[in-house]
């Protein structure tokens, strides 16, 4: 997967700024950068590493176009682990494209998207995990996701799983030399201590999938839907929870015929909203496509925002709809809206634990939030400073490790002999690398490098 090429992008936003920094990395960006940057006094292959010069920045046809900063990391050290110079110059859109295409005149290949990252990992610089948690630092829409993600960059994820590793391979080296020689006494564990040394790997396993609850509710946002009869107010509470107007409100029945999406940060957590069509009974073939689509993404959702408009009491949409809702294993909040009306629906249904709520004067959206919080964080410990999982992709490497420990764990208390256990070790062995990257196809590594930018 090694790319021996020399690379170059912007890795400043595109569009007008103080400065641009245009990045080159590969073994040939230093005088690569040297043809275009011309340090005060001397050149760049002479420059001390690490230390920015200030210089004039050439064309590709040698003219000078501005004056700007350079700065040189050798390798190893540099982010990527290759040779890097970083060329800052002001910001201009055309100035900026026109130093990079000096950049290329010179040598440099233009970067793809990640590029600069993927070679921080295939540099062993960086693993993938780490990897994922820059794209979240750079996704980052709360304080909360900014926190993970730089614990993610430390490494702290990545020293939990290399410790687990670590502890999985010694089970593994001693099973090796029972296998070898049954009849002699090499074996660094005996079945009692392989078991136990074990259970310890499976509790810690354990507690990083635990994590996965707090870290995809902070970092990928719970997917959640809003639904309930047209006209109770869905897509007024969407925009109040949104504080701006996304979804078009109108008064006629049935309107809101598709689902939008959208990101709403709630303390430390983040939910990613869909307004739905209302589900209810219909004839409208029309409608009933948006109703197929809301049951749909009812049964894809982790959270469930039901509306009821308070203003009117309950009728069969209202209560089709609960009972949909009491089908379905996804948890629900129910939110009685428009309270700041004359109630006309408590007493037109059984009792219904809800929350009442005004989309249009605000009322109620607070404990609404506070509820929301409480659902996806009463039984989340303290994470601070742990390794927190962040992505489905962690999440299911990690549950098959999990699920290959624990059946190792059953042969061991079944009073199977060592060797019984060490296939399903192994499993968890390569279920790690592949979380780290250690071990890991192609396809893979490109999938998670392409939600990159170019010039990452
Ligand atoms: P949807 O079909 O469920 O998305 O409902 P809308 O959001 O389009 O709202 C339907 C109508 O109810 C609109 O005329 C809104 O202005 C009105 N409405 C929504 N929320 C409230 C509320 O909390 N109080 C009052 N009085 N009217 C509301």
């Amino acid at each position: 997967m090694i790319d021996h090429s020399t690379i170059a992008a912007v890795s400043t936003p595109l569009g007008k700024g103080g400065i641009s920094v245009i990045r080159v990395s590969g073994p040939e960006a230093v005088p690569v950068s040297s043809r275009v940057f011309h340090p005060g006094a001397g050149s760049l292959e002479t420059v001390s590493s690490n230390h920015m010069v200030h210089g004039r920045i050439l064309s590709r046809e040698g003219l000078p176009i501005d004056d700007g900063m350079a700065v040189v990391f050798r390798e190893p050290k540099s982010f990527t682990g290759e040779d890097t110079v970083e060329i800052s110059c002001h910001g201009g859109m055309l100035l900026t494209q026109t130093v990079l295409e000096a950049l290329i005149a010179a040598g440099a290949a233009p970067a793809g998207k990640g590029e600069f990252t993927k070679r921080a990992f295939l540099n062993g610089k960086l693993d993938l995990t780490q990897a994922e948690a820059i794209i979240d630092l750079i996704d980052a829409e709360s304080t909360a996701q900014l926190k993970v993600a730089s614990q993610g960059i430390r490494g702290v994820l990545s020293e939990e799983i290399g410790s687990i590793y670590q502890s999985l391979q010694d089970a593994a080296a001693s099973i090796y030399a029972f296998i070898d020689f049954p009849d002699e006494d090499l074996t660094d564990y005996s079945s009692a201590e392989l078991l136990s040394l074990l259970e310890e790997v499976s509790s810690r396993l354990e507690s990083l999938s635990d994590s996965y609850r707090f870290g995809k509710a902070v970092c990928e946002g719970i997917r959640t839907v809003i639904v309930g009869r047209p006209n109770v107010g869905k897509s007024s509470l969407l925009n109040a929870l949104l504080q701006r107007d996304r979804a078009i409100v109108t008064s006629v029945p049935g309107t809101t015929r598709d689902t939008i999406e959208e990101s709403l940060p709630i303390g430390e957590i983040t939910l990613r909203l869909c307004d739905t069509a209302g589900i209810r009974l219909t004839d409208d073939p029309l409608e009933q496509m948006g109703i197929e689509r809301a049951r749909r993404a009812l049964d894809s959702s982790e959270l469930v925002l039901a509306v009821f408009d308070s203003s009117e009491p309950a009728n069969e949409d209202d209560r089709f709809l609960l009972r949909i809702l009491k089908e379905s294993a996804v948890p629900a909040l129910f939110i009685r809206n428009k309270c700041d009306l004359p109630d006309r629906f408590t007493g037109s249904m059984p009792p219904l634990d809800s929350i009442p709520v005004s989309a249009v004067n605000g009322t109620g959206l607070e404990k609404l939030k506070e509820e929301i919080q409480r659902l996806f964080l009463a039984d989340t410990i303290h994470y601070d400073g742990h390794a927190i999982l962040t992505n489905a992709r962690q999440f299911h490497a990690v549950a098959r490790a999990s699920e290959h420990v624990s059946s190792a764990i059953s042969a061991l208390k079944a009073g199977y002999s060592q060797d019984i256990s060490c296939m399903d070790i192994e499993s968890a062995l390569s279920d790690l690398s592949d979380l780290s990257g250690r071990q890991v196809t192609e396809e893979i590594v490109d999938s998670i490098f392409h939600r990159f930018c170019i010039g990452k």
